[in-house]
């Protein structure tokens, strides 16, 4: 006998264009997967969208069902807000399409398309926009947190770069939000998270990047870290805009450049990219192999879109994670003898302190100018706790959350919300620092009754 709950799914299923998944069905588990192994919700409905109006059915029929939601982009929110418990589940992964706009420079992006997904289209036409490092990231949680990656010293936040979004509101309106239409929505979306509606569709401005650029690895003995660290922070006060440099401390991964011995031992990486003139870059960066007497090098001339995924292999899904971050305006003494100390004791393989630089364009954006506020930034100081094993889960994470602690006094004000974890809710506040009033205004304003709650939550 068909129940009522059956015939609200059977409405739901030929209203939407796009595939219904339940709990029953074979390919449920898989589809609920997401990036951080640590997370496993069930959802009561999957609604795999094809097109924005599937996410109009999707609210609907979450709402007169009394259901929770969560959007999924790409997945990979170390917080796995992309998953609901019981819930339903708007997930964007069939809608991955990227349309380029070559000679007006912009690019016109379905909210399931990977970083990769972008970059191989606009890249096409020798163009990109700033995005992560990790090339099946998400661009749409990636942009509505911020954005950060190689080429943001040059051209900004991904959000910086934004021009327009389309979006679904809590009450079920398609609107366009930009400079010109909507423009606190507009505001609010960039840097306020999955907060204030569901986003169908993002415009970008797109710039010429490579295709080929100047990049690699310099790896230095953990023993020569401060002395690397600090002849570092120096180097990049006065670097130019193209060139951009992450610091890894990790044990070695077994990289063919490295001689074996060198392979599982604690070491600084300096991850280097220059995306300007080539013979320049290699006078520039020539000095940065004497900050001390590195392991090894792997530096060359490479297409942009293969360096942009030159980190995934250290980030693949299935690994339980947790995460900790701190914005920095400057690197002191005693936050290296930190890190240094916390470096010497990594609970397992594949933890790791990442140290990506801002600063560039991304200081020359007003703190007012939009929600994401922290425009003194100079690096970030992300601290990936990442391992194998539930039994290696109060190790690691306790690794994190010491080193967190002991890194806070050196930290500056905020945190940029897309490396938080699930477990700081009471940090969202303070994460947006002085904007956060305004956010809250917004809130009440497109979503007075707070659907949009798996996210880091601004609550109204
Ligand atoms: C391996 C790895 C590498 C990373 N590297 C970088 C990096 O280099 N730079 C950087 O800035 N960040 C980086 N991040 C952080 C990343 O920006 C966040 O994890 C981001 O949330 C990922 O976006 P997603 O779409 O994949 O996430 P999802 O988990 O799919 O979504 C996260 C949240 O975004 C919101 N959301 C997603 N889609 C929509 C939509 N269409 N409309 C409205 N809200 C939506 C929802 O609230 C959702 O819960 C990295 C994360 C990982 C795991």
């Amino acid at each position: 006998m068909q129940t009522q709950s059956d015939e609200k799914i059977e409405t739901l299923k030929k209203k939407v264009k796009g595939q219904i998944v339940l709990p029953d069905d074979p390919n449920y588990n898989e589809v609920r997967k997401i990036w951080n192994a640590m997370i496993d919700r069930k959802p009561k409905v999957i609604v795999q969208c094809a097109e924005a109006d599937d996410v109009l059915h999707a609210l609907s029929y979450a709402r007169e069902n009394g259901l929770e939601i969560s959007i999924r982009g790409g997945g990979h929110n170390i917080a796995g807000s992309a998953l609901c418990n019981n819930g339903v589940l708007i997930d964007f992964s069939h809608m991955k399409a990227v349309s380029v706009d070559a000679q007006n420079r912009r690019a016109y992006v379905e909210p399931g398309a990977t970083l990769g997904d972008f970059d191989k289209a606009v890249q096409a036409h020798g163009l990109a926009t700033p995005v992560g490092i990790n090339s099946i990231t998400g661009i749409a949680g990636l942009t509505l947190g911020g954005g950060i990656g190689w080429l943001n010293r040059k051209y900004g936040m991904t959000v910086d770069n934004l021009v327009s979004a389309d979006m679904i509101t809590a009450d079920g309106r398609k609107i366009r939000v930009s400079e010109d239409e909507n423009t606190d929505l507009f505001w609010a979306i960039r840097g306020g998270g999955g907060n204030f509606g569901v986003v169908t569709q993002f415009e970008f401005k797109l710039h010429p990047v490579g295709p080929e650029i100047l990049a690699g690895l310099l790896v230095f003995p953990i023993n020569q870290a401060k002395q690397v660290l600090q002849k570092h922070r120096e180097f990049v006060k006065t670097a130019p805009e193209e060139l951009n440099i992450w610091v890894v401390i990790r044990k070695a991964p077994p990289l063919p450049f490295l001689p074996e011995n060198v392979h599982g031992k604690e070491v600084v990486v300096l991850a280097i990219f220059y995306a300007g003139d080539i013979a320049e870059g290699e006078k520039l960066i020539d000095p940065i192999r004497s900050f001390g007497d590195p392991y090894g090098e792997h530096i060359g001339v490479q297409p942009y879109l293969q360096w942009q995924q030159a980190f995934d292999p250290l980030l693949m899904p299935g690994a339980r994670n947790y995460w900790k971050s701190h914005n920095l305006t400057e690197l002191s003494d005693g936050l290296l003898d930190s890190i240094i100390e916390f470096a010497r004791k990594l609970p397992s393989p594949h933890c790791e302190i990442f140290l990506p630089l801002m600063s560039g364009a991304v200081n020359r954006v007003p703190s007012n100018a939009m929600a994401y506020g922290h425009r003194d930034v100079q690096f970030v100081l992300n601290v990936h706790g990442r391992w194998d094993e539930a039994a290696q889960d109060e190790s690691c994470i306790s690794w994190a959350r010491e080193f967190f602690n002991v890194s806070a006094p050196f930290a500056s004000t905020g945190a940029y919300v897309n490396f938080m974890s699930g477990d700081e809710d009471g940090r969202v506040a303070a994460a947006y620092g002085a904007n956060y009033d305004r956010l809250k205004q917004i809130k009440q304003k497109y979503d007075p009754e707070n659907i949009f709650h798996n996210n880091q939550n601004i609550k109204a």
